[in-house]
């Protein structure tokens, strides 16, 4: 398990990890799925988000989540019922990483937005 504050160093081993892995070495992406957990920040409060992604196991590129009939997250979409009809939401952050973060990899990545990768050291275990 990372604790939170381990994670900086994890930033700044960043530039070697990436010498050590195969990231410039050519391959076919292989994905996997995922969860991946970043911060974003609301009304000057820090959140821990959880999304449904997938990673590729050689050089941990991020890639979108699977389509619903690959992916074992079967209730990722929900239909709720609202006063303007029948609407579609997704499972909410807490409740997919209860439900899944011991049938799924966990990675965290400070932004999402911009990294694009996960370190694939953060899972070793
Ligand atoms: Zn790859």
């Amino acid at each position: 398990m990372i604790q939170e504050n381990e994670i900086p160093k994890y930033l700044k081993q960043k530039e070697s990890n990436i010498s050590k892995s195969n990231r410039k070495s050519k391959h076919k992406h292989h994905y996997e799925e995922c969860l991946i957990q970043y911060r974003s920040t609301f009304i000057g409060k820090t959140h821990l988000n959880t999304g449904l992604y997938t990673y590729c196991t050689i050089c941990g590129k991020i890639n979108e989540q699977f389509k619903e009939n690959k992916s074992i997250v079967k209730d990722y979409i929900r239909e709720v019922n609202s006063p303007i009809g029948k609407c579609y939401s997704h499972i909410p952050d807490e409740e997919l990483y209860e439900k899944y973060h011991n049938k799924l990899p966990v990675f965290f990545v400070e932004d999402i937005f911009k990294e694009g990768y996960v370190d694939l050291e953060q899972n070793n275990n």
